[in-house]
């Protein structure tokens, strides 16, 4: 069994494991141990918080989590990364859970006994369903206390953008009705092996307030009509939306306006007067 202090450097399990990285399973590992502690930072002080961490692969930000002083559930689907994690588990005794899984598949809130932080360097195509499936749930405030998930930098700006930009959209709404969303950290592409095609951007999301008389489902119909046709303006593409400009009308929104110049709070707005 081998102290936390005296861990074998990544390069050295990946060799040791044959841990070579699949495409397939979309894998870009960060070796870099200094970045993965400044990641595992973000969340905010971790010591003695549970923490679940998607698709831990041969365990880099892992291991920062528990050096942080988490305790850490982690799921991942590709068994070649278990003996790894299983070495990595004997060196902080007691703090590392691993489940083998799918996590789109797996029931985060039944999986954790208290509320815990989520902290994933996983696959774009992953991450996104994960998060909307994590924003989007009816009840509110969620277990989780935070997120802090790495995305291609573009959709990472998607999540936060403000509007009037060309990022605002469906994501930013989702990330912001009831939620705070930062850009916490730009990652080059080269922080990665084997390095992806485009930059990463690491967003940090906690939980807000939930504005009273709303529906998530009415907001997301209200956006996903709002945003489906974002060039048109809203007396356009709401029309399929029954009460939709009736709502604008009476809010004093001008029907000839565009989703994308909306604030957060105007959706909301709209969507309480159709929740009614
Ligand atoms: N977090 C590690 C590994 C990143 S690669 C690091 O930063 O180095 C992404 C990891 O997510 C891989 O290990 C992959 O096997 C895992 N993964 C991909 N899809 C998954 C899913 N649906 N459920 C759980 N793990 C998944």
């Amino acid at each position: 069994m081998k102290a936390a202090a005296e861990l074998p450097p990544l390069r050295e399990v990946i060799r040791a494991h044959g841990l070579t990285a699949s495409k397939a399973l979309g894998q870009n590992f960060l070796f870099d141990e200094q970045l993965l502690d400044r990641i595992a930072a973000i969340p905010g002080d971790l010591s003695g918080c549970a923490v679940l961490e998607i698709g831990p692969g041969p365990g880099g930000l892992t291991r920062a989590l528990l050096r942080a002083g988490a305790r850490v559930t982690a799921i991942e689907m590709d068994r070649r990364c278990l003996p790894a994690l299983a070495e990595l588990g004997e060196a902080f005794p007691g703090r590392l859970r691993v489940v083998e899984g799918d996590a789109m598949k797996l029931n985060h809130a039944e999986l954790m006994a208290e509320p815990f932080a989520v902290v994933a360097n996983l696959p774009y195509n992953v991450g996104t369903p994960l998060l909307t499936g994590w924003l989007g749930g009816e009840q509110w405030p969620p277990r989780w206390t935070s997120l802090t998930l790495m995305f291609q930098e573009e959709v990472a700006r998607r999540i936060a953008a403000k509007p009037d930009t060309p990022a605002y959209g469906r994501l930013a709404v989702l990330g912001q009705w009831r939620s705070t969303a930062k850009l916490a950290m730009k990652v080059h592409r080269s922080a990665f092996t084997p390095p992806p095609k485009v930059m990463s951007a690491i967003v940090h999301i906690e939980p807000a307030p939930m504005p009273e008389g709303v529906s998530a489902a009415v907001l997301e119909r209200l956006t996903a009509a709002a945003f489906g046709q974002r060039r048109k303006m809203l007396r356009q593409s709401l029309k399929s939306l029954p009460g939709a400009i009736e709502a604008l009308e009476a809010l004093g929104i001008e029907p000839t306006r565009r989703a994308e110049t909306l604030q957060v709070g105007d959706f909301v707005a709209v969507a309480r007067e159709l929740t009614n």
